[in-house]
């Protein structure tokens, strides 16, 4: 089996501060960041990791400065592929921010794989994360539209044929990336383990830069020192290039 990777924009969030995305640097500066979706192709059903976001509750309740066209809601950049979201079998949440989990009711077919430690801890943040799970008194998060349909899983797992999940915590205590076997070499889809290719090339100073949003900076470490033994072509989850790039084969 072949597989491939596909990376979808489903929405653009303007004038992110870049210490947000690069721990402790780039003071000053603002960032616009892709919201991406992946999908996984073979042949069998596809596999779609992350969701992105719901643009009106984003606006609404996150006073973020969002943008999403018509071809990017989620379902339409999907169908944009010839698939339509009722042949997905799986969804990935890599985590449970709502930028990443705001539409996996789209599936009613799939599965979600979520790391067991991620729904725990989306149920109970420390209230400085309460509005990046949406564990908000107003507002139930938007995940739990398809929590009937959750698959926990506890540490690594193979998902479908030549995808699996890796745990990775750091970003949020149940962050998770996933490998994907593809023709040429094998991918991570890092999540926000690693949000930019500049966190991952690093600087002078540091082999790599840590997202500036975290639970716990010493696992955060170990995830970043087990990517690297991982072999595989590190994907990050906010990079404009990556959509640019858009197949990964
Ligand atoms: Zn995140």
């Amino acid at each position: 089996m072949t597989l491939s990777v596909t990376a979808l924009s489903v929405g653009r969030v303007f004038g992110l501060p870049k210490p947000s995305l690069t721990y402790l640097r780039g003071w000053g500066q603002a960032m616009d960041i892709p919201l991406i979706m992946f999908v996984i192709r073979g042949d069998g059903p596809p596999v779609v990791v992350d969701t992105g976001a719901d643009l009106a509750r984003a606006i609404a309740h996150h006073g973020i400065r969002m943008e999403q066209t018509p071809q990017e809601e989620p379902a339409a950049a999907l169908r944009s592929l010839g698939v339509d979201p009722d042949e997905v079998r799986v969804v990935v949440n890599t985590h449970l921010h709502w930028d990443h989990s705001s539409n996996n009711h789209l599936f009613p077919n799939a599965r979600i794989v979520i790391q067991q430690r991620e729904i725990a801890y989306a149920s109970q943040p420390v209230p400085w994360h309460r509005r990046q799970f949406e564990h908000l008194p107003e507002l139930t998060a938007a995940w739990r539209r398809a929590e009937d349909r959750i698959d926990p899983v506890d540490g690594d797992a193979e998902v479908a044929p030549g995808v699996s999940v890796v745990a990775l915590p750091g970003h949020t205590p149940g962050s998770q990336g996933v490998i994907v076997e593809a023709a040429t070499k094998r991918y991570l889809l890092a999540g926000d383990c690693v949000d930019l290719y500049e966190n991952w090339a690093g600087d002078g100073e540091n082999r790599h830069i840590p997202s500036g949003f975290f639970t716990d900076i010493i696992a955060y470490e170990d995830s970043l020192n087990r990517i690297e033994k991982l072999g595989c072509e590190v994907v990050p989850s906010h990079d404009p290039l990556v959509v640019e790039r858009r197949e990964f084969r």
